[in-house]
């Protein structure tokens, strides 16, 4: 027997996996074992056992060591496919399902063995120590252990477990409306479900019935949810009905609690795992449901190589696993709700109607704030404020000669940000000084154009008596701010919540009357199929987070394109019309669901060898199913020339394969070495 091993590098041009002689130790696949390789040592994953190989036996070493933890089979595959499916490769992609590195934690255990203490000799203070047991041995080890000697105790070393830090939520029991009973039943059918909902519609009480169902039939459970700062209320309901059975898997733990939630879900002590998009890999054995909570949300994406999409790894996952799979949201995308079989839920529990949505025209506006939105604000305690834009102003112009200040390292405009007296750009950090005149003509006339969350921050502490709390990626700048800063505004009689989309996401607050919208159409001018999605999505979610209470609540949407279909939709509320039209729309323009697109990026620091690069990937392509669009230029970044290729194609499968041999081919080109190859499948 051998073992065919994929060594977890990062490099493109090694294609395993690789043969090996078995190791004294026992493996099998998913183990994960040291190799020698060349002249390096690397750690590789075992993705099959085979009879032989066709290297010479003699040329075949074993692994040299085999680590305790490995991956579950099952992910093993589940990475090969995702590399296959994403352009990636196998190492890339299986170090994603790696076991996070620990080892359990032990303390010395007391337990009593049971001895007859009738006739022996036993000062008060043991008899009330022999009370106390079971339990750590630590306070009183050098008596427990005099105890010990003598057989009247056992002491052990016992796993102790790294508990993650939450905020506990009580339970409520509840009894289901007709139509939460008819969504769990949809889900007892199985397969792939979409629960539409309004915020505050009860889907998170369907999720928690149907995972018990699973639990009750022997199965374990994935719940996916956006960054858990942002859900803090979801995750504590899940906590609050199944206890010690929920582990917790997000980038905040520790690295002693990450292992150890990885190790009881490995384990079976732990049945349902609950974290952001990473947790779709958790080790949760006969898995019976995969739930994907806000399914609309843009961090179930990832960024980084291979650049997966959750839902879609989810949806693959439950399939090769014959689990159920169950996303929910108030707003679905459009291939959602292409897709899947719906389960509707059109009532608000314990809450009121959806409020007024008034949208209101600011072409004529010169002010940032609407009359009417000012009146509001100063007329309401509590409200949220959505500007989807930081910093105080967009962008700094010379009022003589016309200069714009932009980052020196990428083609885009520096951002005025005025309590660090800095202007910055957004995609690379890079920061200097305000400048106080133009370094070109020597002006002082330097005028600040637009308005982001700094700059009404300042505006509505002016004219409001009530505390203004921002949130945005400069206010959150560590883990516990978020909590914090919501715990603050949750807790404040009045107040005013302001921010970026991060105001928009899953929060529940029952007194807040008020949400406004500023610059809806902020999102409408990105130049991209997704921008009227993102727009619905984003007012309609805000619209969601206002009137939950008795008192109800209105929304105000100012915005420069009042008649934009997407904000038309929003204000109705409308979002089965606003899908319908969405999904025409793209069935004429053959944008997903209707094909699908891959995105090939290339960039170097010299124009040239991008430009070359990209026409050499579009060339390579020229005779898919399909369309190739470019290559186009993109904006330069972090002093990176930027070209990309995008294929249009209803037949994926071998769209994706080609892709994949013409940017490997590329890469392995030398005359090509300065150019980095990066490859998105469902581009975002
Ligand atoms: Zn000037
Ligand atoms: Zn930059």
């Amino acid at each position: 027997m051998i073992a065919r091993i994929e060594p977890l590098t990062t490099t493109r041009r090694l294609t395993g996996p690789f043969d090996y002689l078995l190791p004294d130790a026992p493996v099998d696949v998913g183990s994960i074992v040291r190799v020698p390789f060349g002249h390096q040592a690397l750690d590789g994953v075992v993705v099959a056992l085979a009879a032989d190989s066709e290297v010479a036996a003699d040329k075949l070493v074993a692994p040299t060591s085999v680590r305790e933890d490995a991956v579950p089979p099952e992910l093993v595959d589940l990475a090969l496919w995702m590399a296959a499916e994403y352009c990636s490769t196998p190492a890339r992609a299986l170090s994603l399902v790696l076991p996070p590195r620990g080892r359990v934690r032990t303390q010395l255990w007391a337990s009593p063995v049971g001895a007859d203490l009738d006739g022996q000799r036993l000062t008060e203070g043991q008899r009330a120590l022999l009370e106390r047991l079971p339990g750590p041995a630590a306070p009183d080890l050098a008596a427990l252990r005099r105890l010990e000697a003598r057989g009247l105790v056992a002491i052990a070393p016992r796993a102790r477990r790294r508990v993650p830090r939450t905020n506990p939520a009580a339970d409520r029991a509840v009894t289901l409306t007709a139509e939460q009973e008819a969504a769990l039943a949809g889900v007892r059918e199985g397969g792939e479900h979409l629960l539409w909902g309004v915020t505050g519609s009860g889907k998170t009480e369907v999720y928690l019935r149907a995972c018990a169902e699973a639990l009750e039939r022997g199965r374990g459970v994935i719940v996916l949810v956006p960054e858990i700062a942002l859900t803090p209320q979801t995750v504590a309901r899940f906590q609050a009905r199944f206890g010690d059975t929920v582990a917790l898997l997000h980038s905040a733990l520790g690295e002693g609690e990450r292992y150890d939630e990885w190790r009881r879900l490995r384990a079976g002590e732990a049945r349902i795992a609950v974290g952001p998009r990473s947790a779709v890999f958790a080790p949760v054995a006969d898995l019976g449901l995969i739930v994907v909570d806000e399914e609309h949300d843009a961090s179930f994406k990832h960024e980084g190589d291979p650049r997966y999409d959750a839902r879609r790894v989810a949806l693959e996952r439950a399939r090769r696993e014959g689990a159920g799979l169950l996303v929910g949201s108030a707003t679905p995308r459009p291939e959602t709700w292409h897709g899947m079989a719906h389960l509707r839920l059109t009532g608000r529990v314990g809450a009121g109607a959806l409020p007024p949505v008034r949208v209101l025209d600011m072409r004529a506006s010169k002010s940032p704030l609407h009359e009417l939105t000012r009146r509001a604000l100063l007329a309401t305690e509590k409200s949220i404020v959505l500007l989807n834009r930081r910093g105080w102003s967009n962008f700094l112009t010379c009022r003589s000669c016309g200069k714009v200040w932009e980052c020196p390292h990428c083609d885009v405009a520096l951002v005025l940000h005025r309590a660090e007296r800095a202007i910055a750009c957004h995609h690379c950090g890079h920061r200097e000084r305000v400048p106080d005149r133009c370094d070109v003509c020597g002006s002082l006339a330097v005028a600040r154009y637009g308005a982001g969350t700094e700059r009404i921050e300042a505006e509505l502490r002016e004219i409001l008596d009530v505390p203004v709390f921002r949130l945005d990626a400069d206010t959150a700048t560590t883990k516990d701010a978020v909590p914090e800063l919501l715990g603050r505004f949750h807790g404040a009689p009045a107040g005013l919540l302001l921010g970026t989309q991060m105001v928009a996401k899953g929060h529940d607050f029952p007194d807040v009357t008020l949400a406004v919208v500023l610059d809806a159409d902020s999102t409408l001018r990105f130049p991209d199929f997704r921008a009227e999605e993102r727009t619905f999505a984003l007012i309609a979610q805000l619209a969601g987070r206002a009137g939950r209470g008795p008192r109800g609540g209105r929304v105000l949407v100012q915005t420069t394109a009042p008649d934009a279909p997407a904000i038309e939709a929003a204000a109705r509320h409308d979002t089965a019309g606003f899908l319908r039209g969405e999904l025409a729309r793209r069935r004429e323009l053959r944008y997903p669901p209707f094909a699908d697109l891959i995105k090939v990026v290339v960039s170097s620091v010299r124009a040239e060898p991008a430009h070359a690069a990209a026409v050499r990937v579009a060339g390579a392509l020229a005779g898919v199913d399909g369309e190739v669009l470019g290559p186009a230029p993109l904006f330069r970044l972090r002093d990176r020339e930027r070209w990309q290729v995008v294929v249009k194609t209803t037949a994926r499968a071998p769209a994706v394969a080609a892709t994949a041999a013409a940017v490997d081919a590329a890469a392995r080109d030398r005359a090509l070495r300065e150019v980095a190859f990066s490859v998105d499948v469902d581009p975002q």
